[in-house]
């Protein structure tokens, strides 16, 4: 069966591509014909990922699934949350967003934080939503040049590498993405709602 993964991003293309069941025929945007920005102003990260997936599915009749992510810090009250991508502004640059996220935390002794993303399964016109988490801190100097976005300061709980220390299989196997698709793809296999 086909499912399209509303996403520009062809990294996670492949990242998903290894995990699906090989009786799932996964398709991009560009081949269900769809070159627009797809709506991303719900103001949360759960809403934004609902969003996604519910246009694709309203505006190409297509099985699809979106995903958002974000960085929510507790001592910020959940920020940058879903706009960690632009928090330090429009250019969406990761370096200017982590040296914010410092800044923003500078003498704050709190460092807990997390990574979450939502994915949002439309099939059959019925929605799915997974969840998955990463739980961590935020270290006062960056380190590593691996990953990307605020990586170099995300240490996850029970390790002693950054994210941006690690390769980038292992980011992968601990990853809240990683959970999230693990979700997804045991919920999608063998599920006659979405083989249907
Ligand atoms: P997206 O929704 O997956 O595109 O993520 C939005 C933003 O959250 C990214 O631009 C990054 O700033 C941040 N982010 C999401 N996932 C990660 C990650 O795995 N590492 C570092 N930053 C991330």
């Amino acid at each position: 069966m086909e499912l399209c993964f509303a996403t520009n991003n062809e990294h996670k293309l492949e990242e998903v591509k290894k995990s699906l069941a090989r009786q799932i025929h996964l398709l991009t945007l560009q081949q269900i014909g769809c070159y627009e920005e797809l709506p991303e102003t719900t103001g949360t990260i759960k809403g934004n990922s609902q969003q996604k997936a519910e246009f694709v599915y309203s505006t190409y009749h297509v099985n699809c699934f979106a995903d958002d992510s974000g960085l929510e810090v507790e001592a910020l009250h959940g920020a940058p949350g879903v706009d960690s991508a632009f928090y330090a502004g429009p250019q969406k640059n990761h370096s200017d967003n982590v040296q914010l996220l410092l800044r923003n935390m500078q003498g704050i002794s709190n460092r807990a934080a997390r990574f979450i993303t939502v994915i949002t399964l439309v099939a059959g016109g019925k929605v799915f939503q997974f969840e998955g988490i990463l739980n961590g801190r935020i270290v006062e100097v960056p380190r590593g040049e691996n990953g990307f976005g605020y990586d170099p300061v995300f240490l996850p709980d029970g390790f002693s590498n950054t994210l941006a220390e690690m390769t980038l299989e292992k980011k992968n196997k601990i990853s809240h993405r990683a959970k999230a698709i693990e979700k997804l793809t045991k919920f999608i296999s063998g599920n006659p709602i979405v083989d249907g």
